[in-house]
């Protein structure tokens, strides 16, 4: 008999493990194969592990191993869905993150393959073949053999060219109809040259990639000093090779500029993956790539996952971008699952930023990474920054926008260049306050203050999206006397428009753009000139491109370092950088004016002057002082439930268990703030061995077998912000 160990993912208990099934004659399957299994009285999706052969019956089977042994209900592959590099690329997911390998292995996948899905497959098309030429009588009929002896017909266009022949030649016997799965268009290698010359900083960067023997490249740059390019170039060379490349980005709808570039540069050869794609585009993409039909993947986070064969190239472009870590199980960081696959493809991973991370600067100055500096914007200087210090602006009665931004803005609009003004918060307000008992309205099901928005006049969870109308009187005290605090873009928007009625201005958030292609009209609009402001939040700070902007405003720029984070500095960091960057990018030289509250803060002072080193330097002393990263690795286990007496027992009991090992040191547990109706309970793991901290994570997991729908145990090893 054969028996199969099966991972699939338990409906009630949080398991990493196995479960065996017996395969009935004639059942074929091997590793990464998907089958259907019967598992407390239903039937799931699973993915093959192993098979087994050996001499038992089935009973005698189930005997030995103690537990009635079932059959496989259904084999659903024939050929394994994950090839053996993704299958290992999975379990090693699963014990870098510290997560049940059947959670990796679906989330590998495009949902239309996934193992749970049992949606339709993907698009079928009919064709028409030829059986009999000799059968044809009717005019009609020869003229549609002649077609069909040159190849099989699509039996649409068949009928398009003939009305109603398809079903004639079948009811004949002429010919049959057969269907297979759709195909993207094939296309050969098509890529164009750049219309300009490289500049020599660029060309040094190329050579030294080229002639690195390190497996990491960190490209440090400045915004607009000419990545995108050496990338495209690097991609050009690697395709002519014959070898795949695979160019992350954080965001599509946000970066539109660097993929239209792309897609210009590289034609057909490239294929665009990202999660704004329907299940079938996705599946697409996914079989291009699968079928050599492309060479250049551009996508965001989960196109690391795309089945290449033979890659030559991996880049990930703005590498500090949060969104390159998954937020939800399996926690992983695709910059990590991106050095993994490039190490079993023998290639390069090109990591690009104008603010890189700590850690792999930390990395590349330690020569573990090779660093390549791109000093010079291609086309003008850095814009100069103002710092603006809004406690003596307030006190001349400037609440939201200082004298000097109003007449830099006054100027753009008499000159006829354009602006950004960021702020990086939605909404009208960001409190509602009693005025008369102090009470702050906060979400019912999470412990955070509701957001104002006027123009719904309504109050919104930006946690959960709880919504509630404005028109309230005060739960506690009765009244209706309330006060709006805080500045959200809305009312910046409204405060803007006031002062300059004549002002054209685009305000680009996550309420303006929920609709489909949201973004990409916003962006359009502003590239076409018709608007001299685009207002918004961090949406608004990424790699656009604008020629024409030459000013720069950013809003309560320190806001953000309130945080109790340990990266809340960094995050500030870069954003003022990256926003910055913005400014200036044409012919025409650019200014910043940064708002902010407490100016003398280092990472406002170093932002504004764009001065990365020193803020690494200043930055690394206080992870070093806090035993933070890059210094210390850094686990987070959360226990969350709606009963806050198990969330919090279970915590403080793996507490006491982990502090008894001292490899690591063990905080907690802190309670955080209620959320969708859960109490959590969050516990953290500071070590010098990110290994041995993973180790005593998984003895531990794997030793408990809990009831997942009571407390859910989030487990974050390398967690991106711990706030
Ligand atoms: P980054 O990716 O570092 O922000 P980009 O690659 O976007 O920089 O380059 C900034 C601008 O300069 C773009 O508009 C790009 O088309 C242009 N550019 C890049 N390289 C060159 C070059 N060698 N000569 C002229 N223009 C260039
Ligand atoms: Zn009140
Ligand atoms: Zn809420």
């Amino acid at each position: 008999m054969r028996v199969v160990n099966v991972w699939i993912e338990h409906p009630v208990m949080d398991l990493n493990r196995t479960f065996t099934y017996a395969l009935k004659d004639g059942m074929n399957a091997s590793r990464g194969v998907r089958v259907t299994v019967p598992l407390s009285g239903q039937f799931v999706t699973g993915f093959v592990d192993s098979v087994e052969e050996n001499d038992l019956s089935l009973e005698e089977y189930s005997e030995k191993a103690g537990y009635e042994v079932r059959y496989v209900d259904k084999v659903i592959d024939e050929e394994p869905i994950l090839n053996a590099e993704l299958y290992e690329l999975g379990l090693w997911m699963g014990h870098e993150t510290v997560s049940p390998n059947i959670a990796c292995f679906q989330s590998m996948l495009p949902s239309k393959m996934k193992p749970r899905s049992n949606r339709k497959a993907s698009v079928q098309e009919y064709y028409v073949r030829l059986l009999d030429e000799t059968k044809a009588t009717s005019e009609k009929q020869k003229a549609a053999v002649e077609i069909l002896k040159n190849g099989d017909v699509l039996r649409s266009e068949l009928n398009k060219a003939f009305t109603g022949i398809t079903a004639i030649l079948e009811k004949k016997g002429i010919a049959e109809v057969y269907s297979k799965e759709k195909e993207a268009g094939y296309s050969e290698l098509d890529i164009r040259e750049a219309d300009y010359e490289l500049t020599e900083q660029q060309k040094a960067a190329i050579k030294k990639i080229n002639e690195s023997d390190k497996d990491v490249i960190l490209l440090h740059g400045l915004t607009g000093s000419g990545k995108t390019e050496v990338y495209m170039q690097l991609a050009a060379q690697k395709c002519r090779e014959g070898r795949q490349v695979l160019i992350l980005v954080p965001e599509i709808s946000l970066t539109p500029q660097m993929v239209s570039r792309m897609v210009n540069r590289f034609g057909h050869s490239i294929a665009i993956y990202h999660s704004k794609l329907n299940d079938q585009q996705r599946y697409e993409q996914y079989q291009l790539v699968r079928n050599h039909q492309v060479s250049i993947v551009v996508g965001t986070r989960s196109a690391v996952f795309m089945p290449f064969d033979n890659l030559g190239l991996i880049v990930l472009d703005e590498e500090h971008d949060h969104s390159y870590k998954q937020d939800s199980s399996p926690r992983y960081h695709c910059r990590d699952v991106a050095i993994h696959r490039a190490q079993h493809h023998h290639c390069k991973v090109v990591l690009g930023s104008a603010t890189p991370t700590l850690e792999s600067y930390a990395r590349a100055i330690k020569n573990v990474y090779e660093l390549v500096e791109l000093k010079n914007r291609i086309h003008q200087n850095l814009p100069s920054s103002h710092l603006v210090d809004m406690q003596s602006e307030m006190r001349k009665g400037n609440y939201i926008i200082s004298s000097v931004l109003e007449k830099e803005i006054r100027k753009r609009l008499d000159n006829h260049q354009q602006s950004i003004l960021l702020l990086n918060r939605r909404g009208y307000t960001t409190i509602m306050k009693c005025r008369k008992c102090g009470k702050v309205i906060q979400c019912p099901h999470c412990d955070i203050a509701m957001s104002y928005h006027k123009d719904e006049n309504k109050l919104k969870c930006h946690t959960c999206g709880t919504e509630m109308s404005a028109d309230m009187v005060c739960p506690d005290c009765g009244s209706n006397n309330w006060l709006h605090q805080g500045l959200g873009t809305q009312r910046l928007y409204e405060t803007i428009q006031e002062k300059f009625p004549e002002a054209r201005i685009l305000r680009m958030d996550a309420d303006t753009t929920r609709k489909k292609n949201g973004h990409q009209e916003i962006l359009e609009a502003f590239e076409k000139g018709e608007a001299d402001i685009l207002l918004g939040t961090q949406m608004i700070a990424k790699g656009l491109d604008y020629p024409n902007v030459t000013l720069v405003g950013i809003f309560n720029a320190d806001a953000l370092l309130g945080r109790t984070d340990y990266r809340s500095v960094e995050v500030t960091f870069d954003l003022i950088v990256q926003a910055s960057g913005r400014s200036g990018r044409g012919h025409s030289a650019g200014e910043v004016y940064i708002q902010a509250y407490d100016t003398h803060h280092y990472g406002i002072r170093l932002a504004a002057r764009q001065d990365y080193k020193s803020f690494f330097q200043y930055e690394m002393e206080y992870r070093h002082v806090g035993d933070y990263p890059p210094y210390k690795y850094l686990a987070a286990i959360s226990f969350n439930s709606r009963n806050e007496e198990k969330a919090k027992t279970m915590a403080w009991q793996r507490a006491d268990e982990f502090r008894k090992n001292e490899q690591f040191k063990t905080l907690g547990p802190s309670q955080l703030a209620r959320s969708f109706d859960e109490y959590k309970y969050r516990i953290v793991l500071k070590g010098a061995n990110r290994d041995q901290l993973i180790e005593a994570v998984w003895n531990w997991y794997d030793s408990i077998q809990f009831n997942k729908q009571q407390v859910k145990i989030q487990i974050d090893i390398d967690p991106y912000v711990l706030d």
